[in-house]
């Protein structure tokens, strides 16, 4: 059955710098026992047939129908296939994390476990990397997954995120997708943030390119998320948008506004101190004296806490050795520094 897939295989005729490319595909695996076999498979010969070396990396994340031991047995017969067998069920952020770290390559390619990608899509993301960029992320154009529950939130989701990150690609929850390995390195996943690696990528300065690739209906096994995705997939897009302004800098946001709520507060109660003690009102009944107490506490403490912020992002960046800013290259004349 993967035969006829392989056969429409496109041939990527001027693949330029074959030779000092390896590509490790990164494939999070959880309760795919009947998709497994036609997935190692497939991949395995997409890459064969197009010369590229290569390997593939299963994380499984937890399975419980079996895939556990398919994967380690497979792994054993297979030069090409390593696996990685987590602990227990941690999620597809961290299963993919796993696969991260364990990729030998220059080149990562994720795709999903369960055939809903193609793999014969990959010599062309692997191809479009090689024009010069960091990050080809797939785009499902015709997408078969259920409307309601699917595509319509995706829609929406998407939309969103394209505003809030500002990279401008159509489709951000595609798994099909090459990376430069550095680049990967330099990001850290936490929550479901593997659906904004290129939003991540973006914020450490990659160039990114998406291509129409194909989708096709889960054959085995079910979906693992449904509509409560949505719900954390907001929060993380609201840790996104912090990271992507303010990561360095969180005093600028936190300090503004609670600056600017202390004063107007501390006007109003100029205000009535003048009403009080100049005019001789009484002010002890009026809400205008809640409201001054208010913005003003809340003022010191978005001021304060902006400075916490300061300390624990000077933390973040100190205790990792993580730079501020990434390089891409140094150029200096007689031999050429890579960053
Ligand atoms: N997955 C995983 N851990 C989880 C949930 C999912 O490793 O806790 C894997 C799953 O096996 C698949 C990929 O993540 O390879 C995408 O999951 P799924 O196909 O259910 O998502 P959908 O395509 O429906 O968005
Ligand atoms: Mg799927």
């Amino acid at each position: 059955m993967n035969r006829s897939i392989l056969s429409e295989t496109p041939k990527v005729e001027s693949y330029p710098a074959a030779a000092q490319l390896q590509v490790s595909a990164v494939v999070p695996i959880y309760n795919e026992v009947e998709s497994l076999p036609i997935l190692v498979e497939t991949i395995a010969n997409t890459f064969k047939n197009n010369a590229i070396p290569y390997e593939i990396i299963c994380v499984d994340d937890g399975s419980t129908d079996g895939s556990t031991d398919l994967l380690r047995q497979m792994a054993h017969q297979r030069s090409d296939l390593r696996a990685v067998l987590l602990r227990r069920n941690y999620g597809q952020t961290p299963a993919m994390a796993a696969g991260f770290n364990h990729a030998r390559g220059n080149v990562i390619v994720t795709l999903d476990g369960d055939l809903q990608n193609d793999p014969a899509d990959i010599p062309r993301l692997i191809a479009k990397l090689d024009e010069g960029y960091d990050l080809v992320s797939g785009w499902r154009k015709d997408r078969q997954d259920a409307v309601v529950t699917r595509l319509i939130p995706s829609r929406m989701a998407n939309w969103l995120i394209r505003k809030v990150t500002e990279v401008r690609i159509h489709d951000y929850g595609c798994s099909l997708k090459a990376y430069r390995a550095e680049l990967v390195r330099d990001m850290n996943l936490y929550g479901e943030l593997h659906r904004f690696l290129p939003a991540l990528a973006f914020i450490e300065g990659a160039r990114i390119a998406e291509l129409p690739v194909r989708h096709h209906a889960r054959r085995y096994g079910y979906s693992k998320y449904g509509l409560g995705r949505t719900f954390r997939v907001l929060m993380d897009l609201a840790t996104i948008f912090f990271m992507k302004k303010f990561l360095t800098r969180p005093m600028h946001v936190f300090g503004l506004f609670g600056l600017v709520s202390m004063l107007i507060g501390l006007g109003l109660a100029l205000y009535l101190c003048f009403l009080k003690l100049g005019l001789g009102m009484a002010i002890g009944d009026r809400p205008l004296l809640s409201l001054a107490v208010v913005l003003f506490l809340t003022g010191v403490q978005l001021f304060s806490f902006g400075l916490l912020a300061e300390l624990s992002m000077r933390t973040y960046h100190e205790s990792q050795n993580r730079p501020i800013y990434r390089v891409r290259e140094v150029v200096e004349s007689g031999e050429a520094a890579d960053a």
